[in-house]
């Protein structure tokens, strides 16, 4: 097991106002990230899928420690990085690297491609010189930016969003990392271009046999490239199996309403799609009992009431509901 996840918490306090000051000493939390765990498997793909405000970005940047958990341990290659002081930390790093949203701001528009490529492999004294040099000419020419030599001088304003996506590929895959944090690696990228990059994607992890916590929204792209699929609404997991299963049977009533909004590609054919009712709640005022119950087609007697566990209902198949209990 590569990655391994305990309870993870993360809580944000809440800025309170003057007068909320005098009022109350009770401090407030946005919970983002309420009590997960889960696991990642050498060179697999898990996903994280869930609407914005579901805490899947949150749970990414305290993977890697880019900010500090609540409580709950994060175990990778058999180390609780959350233990971890800096220098420790630091060496950790080279092993786990994160590919953000957004293109144009994870580059700095002063560097060259090369030189932003090769930063990694000097932070870490992986190499330096015409040894690094040459170890980023070929990482531009495995992720299709050819001919390397130009895309080395390039800066990053003379890219397209596609291109500066695979650069950023490049230097997240350039310490050969055992695990990367993709967070929605290619929702910023044009439609026709999604493809050949989530290919890309899949063909390092081929060859450098890397694992990816890919981050989404969309479960059609999830499917297309993942092994196991986690489902988070508001802070906690509502379901998690292999994609397969996933796909097949659907238990969460969450769950089946994001498949049933994924367009069918054949023409004429339609499927009835499984409106849910409101918009996600805020994370500061989490509902009572299954945080889910204001907006589930399904709600019942105990729902408004017991928060359901999540529950193995076949092997490797996980569902927090209580339709399964
Ligand atoms: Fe819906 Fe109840 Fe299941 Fe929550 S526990 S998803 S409210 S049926």
């Amino acid at each position: 097991m590569l990655l391994k996840v305990e309870n993870l918490k993360k809580y944000f306090p809440v800025a309170k106002t003057f007068i909320e000051r005098l009022l109350t000493r009770e401090e407030r939390y946005v919970r983002a990230v309420d009590g997960i765990s889960f696991h990642i498997e050498e060179g697999e793909v898990f996903s994280l899928v869930g609407e914005s405000g579901s805490g899947k970005t949150t749970t990414g940047k305290v993977v890697l420690r880019l900010i500090e958990p609540t409580s709950g341990r994060v175990i990778f290659q058999g180390r609780d990085i959350t233990s971890l002081g800096k220098k420790e930390l630091r060496l950790m790093r080279r092993h786990m690297q994160i590919i953000y949203q957004d293109p144009y701001a994870s580059l700095n528009p002063r560097m060259r491609v090369g030189e932003a490529i090769m930063d990694p492999l000097l932070i870490h004294k992986i190499a330096e010189g015409r040894e690094a040099k040459e170890m980023v000419l070929e990482m531009l020419e495995k992720v299709g930016l050819t001919p390397p030599e130009t895309f080395f001088n390039s800066y990053p304003a003379y890219l397209s969003g596609g291109q500066r996506q695979r650069v950023a590929i490049a230097r997240a895959m350039i310490t050969r990392p055992k695990l990367v944090v993709a967070d929605e690696p290619v929702s910023m990228i044009d439609v026709s271009l999604r493809a050949s990059i989530l290919d890309l994607m899949m063909d390092l992890r081929k060859e450098f046999g890397v694992a990816y916590l890919f981050i989404t929204h969309d479960l059609a792209v999830a499917k297309y490239i993942s092994d196991r699929i986690a489902i988070m609404y508001l802070g906690k997991i509502v379901e998690l199996g292999r994609t397969k299963v996933l796909f097949k049977n659907p238990l969460h009533p969450y769950t089946k309403a994001l498949l049933s909004a994924i367009p069918v590609p054949t023409p004429g054919k339609r499927k009835e799609r499984l409106r849910l009712k409101g918009e996600i709640p805020s994370a500061i005022d989490i509902p009572p009992g299954c945080r889910f119950h204001p907006r589930c087609p399904m709600s019942f007697e105990p729902c408004n009431k017991e928060e359901p566990e999540l529950m193995e209902v076949e092997p490797g198949h996980f569902v927090a509901c209580h339709l399964h209990t």
